[in-house]
């Protein structure tokens, strides 16, 4: 099922059909906040009321025209303009196959260095969400560059990949952020894990190699058992509340977002928004199949 809905949100098709849809907004307003921006800062403003803060991703991936990661540059640079303006606690976060990866490595590069010499005129940041392995040389390639040219990069790091203990070395080496999650995408064994128990056994690895010896880290999962491990892990080491964070995604266990922030801890929510959803919302789907009876549920309301 989760690799049906995987390969469901690679079909061109069908996310033309969808994205235009007059019941999109529907459908998806528990997992996207908004089409606008305008409508995701009131979301974050609501978030910083509740003592959280914001990841903001303008959803798109994969441009097909180097003017279309033109566009998406200066949507980032808006956002980050208008955080600065009402100082939000907000960061905003990319992919790089958004900025022109796939077309021009050395154009994407550029994209990335002008939002993060904005961040860091503005105070913001810079998170790098991963994407398929087809990227990850890639990608940490740009975020390590522009980590050591402007500061102020954060990148994903996959639990489920077998190369990620390495890549974690190499970035806390550099004094890189790391955000960890356990994958969303559709990948072979031979560089994924395929069983879940060995994907959250892998995250615990990864989560103590970050807490020890990384840089801030985020710990982005909601899974309860591994928020526990992270707690139990940094109360038993001395490692305070202040060095390192929680994220989690918008509309996504919303008691355990509560709780983590109720006791304490940092907590950043990822808030997407923007038009170009399919892909992002299929993911959602592929995690949690039952998600659907619930989707068609309140279409059907
Ligand atoms: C802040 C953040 C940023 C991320 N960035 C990336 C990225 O850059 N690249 C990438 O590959 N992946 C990214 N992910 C997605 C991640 O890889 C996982 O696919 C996703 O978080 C589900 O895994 P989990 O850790 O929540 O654990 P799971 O074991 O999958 O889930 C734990 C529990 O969380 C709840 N849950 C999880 N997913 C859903 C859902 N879709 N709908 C409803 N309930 C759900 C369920 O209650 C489930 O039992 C990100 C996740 C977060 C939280």
């Amino acid at each position: 099922m989760r690799r049906f809905f995987l390969y469901l949100s690679r079909h061109a098709g069908l996310r033309r059909w969808m994205e235009t849809h007059p019941s999109a907004r529907r459908l998806t307003q528990r997992f996207v906040a908004g089409t606008t921006l305008e409508e995701v800062l009131a979301v974050c403003a609501t978030l910083q009321s509740e003592g959280t803060f914001a990841a903001l991703d303008h959803l798109g991936e994969n441009v097909t025209s180097l003017s279309e990661a033109t566009g998406s540059l200066a949507d980032y640079l808006a956002a980050l303009d208008a955080i600065a303006a009402r100082r939000l606690p907000a960061t905003v976060s990319i992919k790089v196959t958004q900025f022109g990866l796939d077309l021009s490595e050395a154009a994407c590069l550029d994209n990335v260095r002008r939002l993060a010499a904005r961040a860091r005129e503005t105070g913001s940041q810079v998170e790098i969400d991963m994407e398929s392995s087809l990227y990850t040389d890639r990608t940490l390639g740009i975020a390590t560059q522009v980590a050591g040219e402007f500061g102020g990069i954060r990148c994903v790091i996959q639990a489920y990949l077998r190369r990620s203990q390495a890549d974690i070395e190499r970035l806390n080496r550099l004094g890189v952020e790391v955000r960890l999650c356990k994958g969303a995408y559709d990948e072979g064994a031979g560089v994924a894990f395929p069983e879940k128990a060995d994907v959250d056994r892998n995250y615990t690895v990864l989560m103590r190699q970050l807490l020890d010896h990384g840089t801030y880290p985020a710990i982005a999962t909601h899974d309860g058992a591994l928020i526990d491990e992270t707690i139990r892990h940094a109360r038993e080491n001395g490692i305070g509340v202040d060095r390192f964070e929680f994220q989690m995604l918008y509309g996504i266990r919303r008691d355990l977002q509560r709780k983590v922030v109720a006791a304490g801890y940092r907590l950043r929510v990822y808030v997407p928004y923007g038009t170009a959803w399919y892909p992002y919302f299929m993911r959602r789907l592929a995690e949690r199949p039952a998600n659907v009876f619930f989707l068609v549920r309140n279409l059907l309301r």
